[in-house]
């Protein structure tokens, strides 16, 4: 898998690739991640890739001519299954959607800033949009960084353990059970004692148990879309 990430401030986004898992999946050669600068895309002298919005008010716009440069420069080396947009009014992202999306071969995700693109390029070139919540981030590069994170965990092989990604939350609609680990009693703080008994189908009945209880508690709405 490719996930190619257009910026206008790529450092805002190498450095969640550049350790533990999301480094490893890379070194592996599961994952390439590629950063492009958008500022190499503009045709002006000072590199600028933004400008006043049309009309009038706040907030600078990132222009569509170093937008295109780079989406139709990074087309003609390979197809993209996705060209996505980060944007605060998409459809919301989920695990059902990181699911989906580690199916595909080539992404591009481009990163809005300031008040956001011209929308040109929303329109024409841009094949999804994709929120990841109810509020507003200075710029996509975040965004982007949380998408390819979910995503690329779930390729086989990035978790040492292959199953640990189908345990998560929401995997199944059901949040995640508790976890501990050593000592077995901090402070007079216990361990639940079936999770040392070494009894296997127990222990996985007492997880279902709290993963079906937790859910109920915390996000009684999941196990509604059961
Ligand atoms: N004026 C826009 C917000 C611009 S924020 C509006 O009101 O909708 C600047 C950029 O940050 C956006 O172009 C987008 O790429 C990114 N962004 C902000 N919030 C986001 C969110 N919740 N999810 C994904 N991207 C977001």
């Amino acid at each position: 898998m490719r996930i190619d990430i257009v910026t206008c401030l790529p450092k805002l986004v190498e450095s969640p690739f550049s350790d533990s898992i999301l480094k490893r999946a890379q070194n592996k050669g599961l994952v390439e991640v590629v950063v492009h600068d958008l500022r190499k895309y503009s045709t002006d002298k000072h590199h600028k890739v933004d400008d006043y919005a049309y009309g009038g008010g706040a907030g600078m716009v990132l222009m569509i001519e170093p937008l295109v440069n780079c989406i139709r420069d990074l087309q003609s080396q390979r197809d993209y299954d996705e060209i996505i947009y980060t944007s605060p009014d998409g459809p919301r992202f989920n695990q059902s959607m990181a699911n989906e999306l580690v199916l595909k071969g080539n992404l591009m995700i481009i990163c809005g800033h300031y008040k956001g693109i011209d929308e040109r390029v929303r329109t024409h070139f841009i094949s999804r949009e994709i929120s990841i919540g109810d509020y507003v981030l200075s710029g996509g590069e975040l965004a982007a960084a949380v998408i390819s994170d979910a995503v690329i965990r779930l390729i086989p092989g990035v978790l040492s353990d292959e199953t640990s990604a189908l345990t998560d939350s929401f995997q199944d609609g059901l949040v995640a059970p508790p976890v501990y680990t050593r000592p077995a009693e901090f402070e007079g703080l216990k361990v639940p004692y079936v999770l040392l008994s070494g009894h296997e189908a127990n222990i996985e009945k007492w997880r279902f148990e709290q993963s079906v209880e937790r859910t109920k508690e915390r996000r009684p709405d999941n196990l509604e879309e059961r």
